[in-house]
């Protein structure tokens, strides 16, 4: 199987069976964002407890890639601290080409950091698709900015 082949599985894996969908009863943060260049939109709820993520959901509707960014991120960030997560967002942004820096791929270390994330940097040879990608990153950071605990 080609890495292409594999990434494209790992995204239909998470749209098909999304991870942490739903809503949270009472979340601590929560964004909502929309890319109308697709259609996309993606709810965001977080609980916290001092500084790092216990719970996780997300609701949506949009592409495949959209949705699958959004159940990796979701799957991702619980049990993160809202530093680790600015840290993933980052790497994750740099892997789009959106921001400057190391993505941390191709690393020569165990458990690369990105994992199944480096499945959506195949997005980069579509790049109407890269807004598709990040916007579950972005509609997260605007959650945790908005967290005024
Ligand atoms: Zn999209």
């Amino acid at each position: 199987m080609s890495l292409e082949e594999l990434y494209r599985q790992v995204i239909l894996d998470h749209y098909r069976n999304p991870r942490r969908s739903g809503s949270i009863e009472h979340p601590d943060a929560t964004a909502e964002g929309n890319n109308p260049l697709c259609g996309d939109e993606v709810t965001i709820e977080v609980v916290l407890d001092e500084g790092v993520v216990t719970d996780a959901a997300v609701r949506g509707r949009g592409c495949s890639i959209s949705q699958a960014s959004a159940s990796m991120m979701a799957d991702r960030i619980v049990g993160m601290s809202v530093e680790e997560i600015a840290t993933l967002t980052r790497q994750v942004k740099a892997m789009l080409d959106i921001e400057a820096g190391d993505p941390g791929l191709d690393s020569d270390r165990p458990g690369a950091v990105l994992g199944d994330l480096e499945a959506l940097a195949g997005v980069k040879q579509f790049p109407v698709r890269i807004k598709c990608a990040d916007l579950p990153w972005t509609t997260l950071e605007e959650a945790l900015a908005s967290d005024v605990v």
